[in-house]
């Protein structure tokens, strides 16, 4: 299986090549971003506890999301390979996956990290807020969810650098551009 974790920060992409990336290798996909706002449009118990730390541009508690994400995964049937979006976001969740996939006879085959500057995740962000509606892409708690970027999820760099799976990917350019970039890593594996 092909099990790809792509990693940035919030605005850099990771949905937007998730999609290809399904259609090209014909991989599961699992966005944890979109798991909890499913929750919350259905109104339930796991939702209305995801809503307060989301519009507070806050990280659902690592226990939580690290059942949510076993349960996903196990729904998968006779997979080729699934692809990690927004998760891991702590050091805890890195564990948690990589003991996840080991008791299932599998591993993390690489990870992506989609690097762009923090002023264009900033526009990039206000746009999506403008086009989509979603409720924590306004001024405020973007800069709450890019402090929790670096604070809680960067430091994962360095772990998958130790763990010997991390891959730059510039993720400023054009989205075929860095598609192509992706391909280029995963067609190496
Ligand atoms: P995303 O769509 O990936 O930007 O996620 C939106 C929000 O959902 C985040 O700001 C967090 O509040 C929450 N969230 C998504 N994935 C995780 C995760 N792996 N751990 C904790 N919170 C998460």
């Amino acid at each position: 299986m092909l099990n790809i974790v792509i990693f940035g920060a919030p605005g850099s992409g990771k949905g937007t090549q998730s999609a290809r990336l399904v259609e090209k290798y014909g991989l599961n996909h699992i966005s944890t971003g979109d798991v909890l706002r499913a929750e919350i449009k259905n109104g339930t118990e796991l939702g209305k506890t995801a809503k307060g730390y989301i519009d507070n541009g806050q990280l659902i508690p690592d226990a939580l999301m690290i059942d949510i994400l076993a349960s996903v995964f196990d729904s998968f049937k006779d997979s080729k390979g699934v692809i990690f979006d927004g998760f891991p976001r702590t050091i805890a969740q890195a564990d948690a996956l990589k003991a996840m996939l080991a008791e299932r006879n599998q591993e993390v085959s690489v990870m992506l990290d989609l690097e762009v500057p923090e002023d264009e995740l900033m526009v990039r962000l206000i746009k999506r807020g403008q086009e989509s509606g979603r409720a924590d892409d306004n001024e405020e708690t973007i800069k709450k969810r890019l402090a929790v970027y670096h604070n809680q999820t960067a430091p994962l760099i360095d772990w998958y650098k130790k763990d010997g799976k991390y891959s730059y990917i510039k993720g400023v350019g054009t989205m075929d551009g860095i598609f192509a970039d992706i391909c280029a890593v995963i067609d190496k594996l």
